[in-house]
Order: C-alpha cells, then structure tokens, then sequence
C-alpha cells in the first residue's frame, strides 16, 4: 500500500499530542509525516511557561526533543511557518518560499494573545513599546525574564490564568506585581464572586497585588514602558507590562488556504473541515460553536483525529467537552466545572465554608444532578465531583453526602497524582513498588506524567521516596522533570 504524506501545521500541544496517538496506532506505516512549526523547539508544555520566567530552560519543558522524531521517522521543520495550504494541488506553501506536497493536512495552529489596543502601547511601526510583553511562548516567556529586576516593578494585565501565573512567576524572582482584571473577579470564567473572593486573598497572600473592577486604557513612558494608566485615570508605576488578557485562534494560515473559519477553523465531530484531507485540532478548532482554551478537550479532540486518519476506529466522533478544570494557580488549588451561577429559580446551591483554613466549595444541583462546582483552596474531592458532573448521575438526598460519599473518601486517601490521566498516589507507589524506579518506566506503566506533564516533579519525589534503589535511579531515569 503507498503511505499518504500527512502533514500537520502547528507543533504545540496539540500536535504534539496527536503525533502520540498516532504513533500508538503505527501511522508511521500508513503515512509519511512532516511537522511544520514556526517555534524552532520541539512539542513543549506551554503550561509550564512560568518555570521558564523562573529560570527553568526551554529543554526541562520539552515534550519532545528532536531525537523523537527523528527516531520515528516523523520529519519535523523547526522555525518554518505554513502561509497556506494549496488545497487542490495538495502543496503547503511556507513563508521561506518552499513547497511541501501533501494528501491530508491538519492545522494545530493554536491561538495568539490579544493585544488590546492601548493609548502608547505600540512604537511607530506597530511593535509593542519597551518594557510591554505578551505571554504565549518560550521566547516571550525569556524576554520576561531577562527583563524582570528584583526590586522592580511589573503590572499584568489580565486576572485569569495566565495573569495569575505570569504574576506568581514575577513576584518569585522578587518584583513588585499587580494585576489589572477588568472583572470584579479573578478568574471569573471559572469561579464565582465568592470563590473569587477567596482566591484573591490567597494571592495576595503570596504577595501579588491584585486590582479588579478596572482596566488599563494606556501606557506612560517615551521609548519604555514606565506605567500603566488605568480606567480610574491612576497611574501605576511600572517597569514592565504583561499582557495576558485573552487569546484568539490563529486561523490566517487556513483563512488564506480557503477552509472555512468563524472564531475558529471549523469542523465537525470527525475533526473535518469542509475542505476533503483537511482536518483541525486544538486551541485553532471550533467545533459546534465552540473553542477550548485548556488541554482536556484536545487531548479527546487528538485521540478521535488519530482514530479517523489511521482507520483504527472509523466511527470514532467528537461530541464536544463537557468543561472540568482543576488547577494549580499562584500557588491555589482551584477546581471548575460546568455553571458556576444558578441560571434558573429551581437550582439549587450549596456552599460550604472555611474561612480559616481558605477553602471554599459549590456545587450548583439542577434536576438532582451537579449542574456546576466550583473548589477554591483545596481540590481533593475534584475527580469524584467531575464524575457526577460527567456521568449525571444522580446526587444523594442530602447533598453535602456528596463530600464524605466512598468515591470522595476515597479520593482524598488516595489522591489524585495525575490529574490528565487520573492516576493515584496509590497506584504509582504500587508500580514503584513492583520496580518502576525511573519516571519513562512510571509513565509507561501508568500513563501518569504523560500528559501536561506538570505532576513529573511529584512523580519524582514519589520514585524517591518510595524506590528500593537509590535516589539517583529516579534522577538519571531522564534528563529533566516536567
Ligand atoms: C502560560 C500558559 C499556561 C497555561 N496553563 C494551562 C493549564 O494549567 N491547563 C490547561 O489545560 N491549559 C493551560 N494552558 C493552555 C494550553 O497551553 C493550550 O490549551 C495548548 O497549548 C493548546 O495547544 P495547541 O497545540 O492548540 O496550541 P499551541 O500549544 O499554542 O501550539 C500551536 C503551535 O502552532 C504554531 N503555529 C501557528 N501557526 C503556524 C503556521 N502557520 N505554521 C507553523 N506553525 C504554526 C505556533 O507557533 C505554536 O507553536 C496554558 C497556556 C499558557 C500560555
């Protein structure tokens, strides 16, 4: 049989997830595969930018350094951009004037941050000014941290997330950080008021300054940055300005190759565009209106578009995500997952909270069933809530049953170490026991740190604590720790 060329425009998250299941599925038989990527570095956890504000380099977040590929058999073009994809010669056309043949194409472009458009921001050829930054990639991420001086001084722009990430990253190596958030609330897509509340006081207890209920209209300073002018007409001194107030799909390559795009490049359950062989993943995809900004989504996203392409599972289809995040932000546990307002009179709400201790819990009861949950402070009970939520299953009786129900017991005696692929502290210390004493054969055994790859510095310190062999095994097992 002749292998199809495949070639996939984009080498993030994504792409780098989706190479991963096809190479469980042995493309690498069916096609010749080419990986276009404008960053020269391999497939990376953009979720672990911070560690490179702090000092961390590109290598120790790397997914997938070269040898992968090559080892493979996957050709990947480091530094090389996709202007568009000629969808009726079969020829993608890169932005250094080359032609690369192809028979099926898959964007994973991603997203880019928004640069809102403030009075001063941008120099005379439309560059953000000196001391102003935006937070997507390694390289932005390096520019940060070379810029940042202890003692200095950085507004963020942008309370969710990202803010919060880029503002826990500055405040550690030393500067003074506010955050800017036009909302009432801090990461008000994935908490309510109350919540926010809580999560604010957490992060101002780690020493970040947060301002809410404004937002910045311009930037004082000639050549650099030296404030930010906010809605209230107050000026905040600053030597550096990061922008992290949303992202947009990047959809200019497929735009300009004809394939149909409204907020996102659009497809439908099988990952298609409407233009034959041309398929679409990630953070650049819209499907049924919508577009994920987290990685849960894209990884169910990749493994349907894995199954289509190799024919493992021709009926295999995408049918949306049911939303359920649960993160480490600034240092806060924060788990979300579906409504975090009732939306109408018949639903009912139940909070629970530890003032002391900074925890808050809601869950939202529609019907009986958990409508929506939000966790701030502590998350333990997060995988047992995401199951009711996922399956609707009926809650008991009495609701708060929920926190001392088998499966939440037993979730916070044995919790959760990878949250990507839900594996326990239990069920790793049981494989270590069994002679999995590097992190590749842990995660070969148990998926876990497969995925973001932001639980590998707690595998470690399991292989370390629990290993029969020396400490040294667990290090030298590979070179870097997510
Ligand atoms: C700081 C930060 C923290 C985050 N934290 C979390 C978190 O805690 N949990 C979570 O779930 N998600 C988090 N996210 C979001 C997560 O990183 C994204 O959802 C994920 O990276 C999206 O993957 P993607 O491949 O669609 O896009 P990306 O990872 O952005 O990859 C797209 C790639 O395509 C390249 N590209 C674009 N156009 C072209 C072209 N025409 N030709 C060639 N290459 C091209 C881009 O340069 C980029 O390298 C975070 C994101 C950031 C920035």
């Amino acid at each position: 049989m002749t292998r199809k060329r495949l070639a996939i425009v984009g080498n993030g998250m994504a792409a780098g997830r989706l190479l991963d299941e096809l190479v469980r599925r042995t493309a690498t038989a069916l096609f010749d595969i080419a990986v276009f990527g404008e960053e020269v570095h391999g497939s990376y956890n953009r979720i672990l930018l911070g560690r490179i504000i702090g000092g961390a380099t590109a290598d120790e977040i790397t997914l997938k350094p070269r040898a992968w590929y090559a080892d493979r058999g996957v050709v990947f073009h480091p530094g090389k951009l996709v202007t568009r994809l000629d969808a009726t010669a079969r020829v993608a056309h890169t932005r250094d004037g080359e032609q690369h043949p192809f028979d099926v194409a898959v964007f994973a472009t991603g997203s880019k941050p928004i640069v809102p458009p403030l009075d001063g921001l941008t120099t005379g050829d439309g560059k953000p000014k000196a001391g102003a930054f935006v937070y997507r990639t390694v390289e932005d991420s390096e520019q940060i941290r070379r810029a940042a001086r202890p003692a200095g001084s950085a507004v963020v722009l942008g309370g969710g997330l990202l803010g919060l990430e880029a503002a826990k990253a500055l405040c550690d190596l030393g500067l003074h950080v506010t955050v800017v958030q036009r909302a009432d609330t801090l990461m008000n897509v994935q908490v309510d008021a109350l919540g926010g509340r809580f999560l604010r006081a957490a992060v101002e207890r780690a020493g970040i300054f947060v301002r809410t209920g404004t937002g910045a209209v311009g930037v004082r300073g000639e050549d650099r940055i030296t404030g930010v002018v906010l809605t209230t007409g107050e000026i905040l001194p600053a030597d550096m300005f990061v922008l992290a107030c949303g992202i947009r799909p990047r959809v200019d390559a497929a735009e300009a190759s004809g394939v149909p795009v409204r907020t996102g490049i659009v497809v439908n359950d099988l990952l298609a565009t409407s233009v034959p062989g041309v398929f679409a993943v990630g953070e650049c995809a819209e499907h049924d209106g919508k577009v994920y900004g987290v990685v849960p989504p894209i990884w169910a996203q990749c493994e349907v578009l894995a199954d289509i392409l190799t024919g493992a599972n021709p009926q295999a289809r995408y049918r949306g995500s049911k939303l359920y995040t649960r993160l480490k932000v600034a240092g806060v546990e924060v788990a979300s997952m579906g409504v975090v307002e009732p939306t109408t009179d018949a639903d009912e709400v139940i909070q629970v909270i530890e003032d002391r201790r900074g925890i808050y819990r809601k869950l939202i009861v529609r019907d009986g069933k958990l409508a929506g949950a939000v966790l701030v402070g502590e998350t333990d009970s997060a995988p047992a809530l995401a199951r009711w939520f996922d399956r609707a299953d009926p809650l008991p009786p009495n609701r708060l049953d929920v926190f001392c129900s088998p499966d939440v017991l037993a979730a916070a005696a044995d919790p959760e170490i990878c949250n990507c692929h839900h594996v326990t502290h239990g069920t790793l210390v049981g494989a270590i026991r069994d002679g999995c004493t590097t992190l590749p054969q842990l995660s070969a055994a148990t998926t876990a740190g497969t995925g973001c790859g932001s639980c590998r510095g707690a595998i470690a310190k399991l292989i370390l604590q629990h290993s029969p062999r020396t400490a040294d095994a667990a290090v030298t097992g590979t070179g870097r720790y997510g």
